[in-house]
């Protein structure tokens, strides 16, 4: 642990590297509590950097055993080591091969970043700074080298032996006892991407042919016995790597690609070159132990690490101010292959229903920063959801500005221009000005101003003229350390939709039409006249969410109701019915806390009806459509004084209007939709299950017997984990007997599965009652239950303090004294987990007064506690700065 008092790094401050490494030779004795590293670097002075230069070497927590420069001993007057650096003050200025011996305890590393055991699997996590808990190093992503590993262990220990590349040499030392394996990487890449794992694993294995004709050995490395459960996986991966080929150009460039399942992870995945090391949640996968949202999750990040092999190694960032070059962009890769596979509406709607419920929570909250960063104590809390959700939104609006060819154009430019290089946003954005021709220099505020700008639209109809002028002004919120901002340039997307519900052709008062309906807003405000508009239209704007930002137009709920019946975008469709709720939902809040009445709304029932009954909608649309704004996204919507009881409250009251006023079409529907066909995750089939089982949770929203009845019988009767957890989650949210009778029956079925487990701890932490918070406190015992892994921490507390708005939020404030208590407990053994779980208190300011204080006083007790991670003190500093 690192207690040191946190000096910030500074973007501006970026100086090129003084010394470069070519190669990296390291040789690695695998030992569970003294694990010994050779590692032989041939380093040379920079010629870009200030000459001569000292070398100083990056390290945390090491042990120096012996160093060599240029193959004899240093002698001691030559160089400082310290646990976090190695230093030579007057290194000769030349070419230098240096030798350098650490020993490091696996066992001991609760941390789980650099060499780690989980279980008795031996992996490493390099990413962001977790080499240099390996070897000393100068660790930082501009400094690229080509590493040749070699790795020695007892055969029984381990005796599969992994590290990036290609395998070079393998065999049996003369004591017999022990083996090695000799891999080679070819492509210089930076500390962070590289990996070694030992173990005793299976494998499961595969074929790809390239484009050009290359045969790649694909291999998927898990805990003996779950071979059976990576299907799924495989085949997501041989898609995604199809898809790059076709979709970017991209062939992938090894004789092998690894994938290794481990199940103590602090992340979902980390791509390093050509040996993947994933959280097993997101590789296990067979109809009886994963839902949908699984085998979504699989195919989404198997191919989101795949994608990382252009975006992130060929071409990497040149220091970690630029994490949005890789994560943005692959995000935005992997969410262009998911929609291309799935249903593109769907998979767009999802994605901003994940970016609102989470990068706009951030963009308003104290831990607002920009996609680029320029300034971080830690490192480790800039893997955020602006960094990669939002960053991702940019890169498509540069698509949205430029037109699919020329982003294509800008994408291949980058892909040439900057292969084998350690690259920046300016140069990545550069490919897109020259491929499109245009300067995109005010683009750019994009990655420099956080906080999520809000565009009032104004529309009007002169029937004489027949005109439509459509007024726009945008505005963008202070954010910490960013009182005033400049106008961004926003693409809105935007149709007018005629009487008939056909789009109306936009043609500008100069008589030229609107290309691609795109109006790009690049000032404060603006004015756009459209002419021989012959009857009142109705306007439908930032269509497919063509731009992150909060829009408020002025059309009637009879509009939205318009809308959502005839928009020809199926995103405004849906967007239509959302608003409506929104509205309904946040007047209904407000009712409550003066306890008056909450307002009814028959007109959005009836549309909610009209589109449960479209034969024409897929189903998976339609899920979308029906499932309400969560009790966040309302409290979000609302955004100050907030009390989540009564946000609870007013949603229960439209569910409750929904369900007793369409409970024939919600029992038909999903009557409709039970079918008997054996399980299959395609899109169609996941749609189909997605709206049943939305049905079954309406239908149980009174938790009357028939309704229990229903929901019982679907958890018996399922054979899947989808329909399964539906059912159980249905019967959660009743208190009755069938709930414990179930929730008993689900752990002795899945007691041996750890995965299927953190589900049956998250639905429990997820019920909205009082006596919710004792129970996660007990499940805290629960022989099931592990502070020291990950998942399980996310499962059970993650849950609680991220989805259970009420009791996390408890008026008595313990909820949040449960949520730091966990913090303090985790932080000393691994501080990103303790770091992110501390986050979930971020929207603390929002809260009415009463739990304001309470939230505040949690977290002071936080920022009062000696001896702090640098990854928690940095975030409850934030969270608490006064801004
Ligand atoms: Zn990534």
């Amino acid at each position: 642990m690192r207690t040191d008092e946190p000096h910030p790094i500074r973007l501006q401050d970026y100086r090129p590297p003084d010394w470069l490494v070519d190669t990296v030779e390291l040789d690695v004795s695998l030992d569970a509590s003294a694990t010994r590293v050779r590692a032989s670097l041939l380093l040379r002075p920079n010629p870009k950097a200030a000459a001569p230069a000292p070398l100083v070497l990056d390290g945390d927590g090491l042990t120096l055993v012996a160093l060599r420069l240029d193959g004899e001993p240093l002698a001691s007057v030559h160089y400082v080591a310290t646990p976090d650096r190695l230093s030579l003050a007057q290194p000769p200025q030349r070419p230098l091969r240096l030798e350098i011996e650490t020993l490091v305890d696996p066992s001991a590393n609760t941390q789980l970043m650099g060499l780690y055991r989980s279980g008795k699997t031996y992996c490493t996590q390099c990413e962001a700074e977790g080499f240099r808990r390996i070897t000393y190093f100068p660790d930082r992503p501009d400094v690229m080298a080509v590493y040749t590993t070699r790795i020695e262990a007892d055969i029984t220990d381990a005796p599969v032996l992994l590290a990036n590349g290609n395998l070079k040499e393998a065999g049996t030392l003369p004591s017999g006892k022990r083996h090695f394996a000799v891999w080679h990487d070819p492509f210089p890449k930076p500390a962070y991407l590289f990996a070694l794992v030992g173990g005793t694993l299976a494998v499961v294995e595969d074929r790809f042919r390239t484009m050009s004709g290359r045969d790649v050995t694909l291999r998927i490395y898990v805990e003996p016995g779950k071979e059976d459960r990576c299907g799924y996986a495989m085949d997501s991966l041989k898609r995604a790597m199809r898809w790059d080929e076709q979709a970017f150009g991209r062939e992938y460039d090894l004789d092998m690609f690894m994938i290794v399942a481990v199940s103590d992870f602090n992340m979902g995945a980390m791509e390093n070159k050509g040996l993947n090391i994933f959280n097993d949640k997101y590789i296990l996968a067979s109809p009886e132990t994963a839902t949908d949202t699984d085998y979504a999750s699989i195919e989404a990040i198997v191919a989101h690490e795949y994608f990382h092999n252009w975006t992130g190694n060929r071409i990497t960032c040149r220091d970690w101010f630029q994490l949005c070059l890789k994560e943005g962009l692959t995000v935005f890769r992997d969410q262009e292959f998911t929609s291309d596979e799935r249903s593109r509406p769907v998979e767009r709607i999802k994605d901003v229903r994940g970016l609102r419920a989470h990068q706009c929570v951030e963009d308003a909250g104290p831990l607002a920063h920009p996609v680029r960063p320029t300034l971080y104590h830690e490192i480790n809390n800039f893997y955020t959801t602006t960094v990669y959700e939002k960053g991702a939104e940019v890169v498509r609006m540069l698509q949205v500005l430029l037109g699919p060819q020329q982003f294509r154009q800008g994408m291949d430019l980058y892909f040439t221009r900057h292969d084998g290089e350690a690259a920046t946003i300016e140069q990545f954005v550069q490919c897109f000005a020259d491929a499109g021709g245009r300067d995109l220099s005010q683009f750019m505020l994009w990655y420099a101003q956080s906080g999520t700008p809000e565009i009032v639209a104004t529309g009007s109809y002169d029937a004489r003229a027949k005109t439509y002028r459509l007024d726009l002004a945008q505005t963008l919120p202070p954010t910490p350390g960013q009182p005033s901002k400049e106008p961004m340039v926003i693409p809105l997307v935007a149709g007018l939709v005629g009487p008939d519900g056909r789009d109306l052709p936009l043609q500008r008062a100069d008589g030229a039409p609107l290309e691609r309906g795109l109006l790009t807003l690049d000032r404060p405000a603006a004015s756009y006249v459209f002419t021989g508009v012959e009857q009142r239209p109705v306007p439908s704007i930032n269509r497919g969410f063509s731009a992150p930002v909060r829009l408020t137009v002025n059309v009637s709920d009879e509009d939205l109701r318009f809308l959502a019946n005839h928009d020809s975008d199926p995103f405004n469709r849906w967007q239509a019915v959302h608003t409506l709720a929104m509205r309904l939902l946040v007047d209904s809040t407000e009712a409550i806390r003066r306890s008056e009445p909450p307002r009814q709304d028959p007109a959005l029932v009836a549309a909610i009806k009209a589109v449960l009954t479209s034969r024409d909608l897929e189903p998976a649309f339609v899920a979308q459509v029906i499932a309400l704004p969560s009790e966040s996204d309302i409290a979000r919507e609302i955004a100050r004084d907030v009390n989540p009881d009564a946000v609870y409250a007013a949603r229960q009251t439209l569910r409750q209007a929904i369900m007793t006023t369409l409970s024939k079409t919600l029992a038909t529907t999903y009557q409709r939709l039970s079918s008997p066909e054996p399980y299959s995750p395609d899109a169609d089939a996941t749609g189909r299950r997605a709206l049943k089982n939305t049905c079954l949770d309406l239908i149980t929203t009174a938790c009357d017997p028939s309704a229990i009845a229903l929901a019982k019988r679907q958890y018996e009767r399922a054979d899947n984990m989808t329909d399964r957890m539906a059912a159980l989650q249905a019967l959660t949210l009743c208190d009755c007997t069938e709930r414990t009778a179930a929730l008993d029956d689900f752990y002795r079925r899945y007691s041996g599965d750890p995965l299927i487990v953190d589900k049956w701890l998250s639905l429990q932490a997820a019920i909205p009652e009082p006596a919710t918070l004792e129970r996660v406190k007990a499940l805290t015992s629960h022989p099931a239950f592990s502070m020291a892994n990950p998942n399980r921490v996310r499962a059970l507390i993650g849950a609680f303090a991220m989805s259970n708005q009420t009791q996390s939020n408890r008026a008595d404030g313990r909820g949040y004294d449960f949520i730091v208590d966990t913090v303090l407990a985790i932080d000393p053994k691994n501080p990103q987990l303790a770091a992110r779980l501390l986050s979930a208190l971020k929207s603390w300011r929002v809260l009415e007064p009463r739990r304001r204080s309470l939230a505040r006083a949690a977290l002071k007790r936080v920022a009062g506690t000696p001896s702090l991670s640098r990854d928690v003190g940095d975030i409850v500093q934030r969270a608490l700065a006064e801004s």
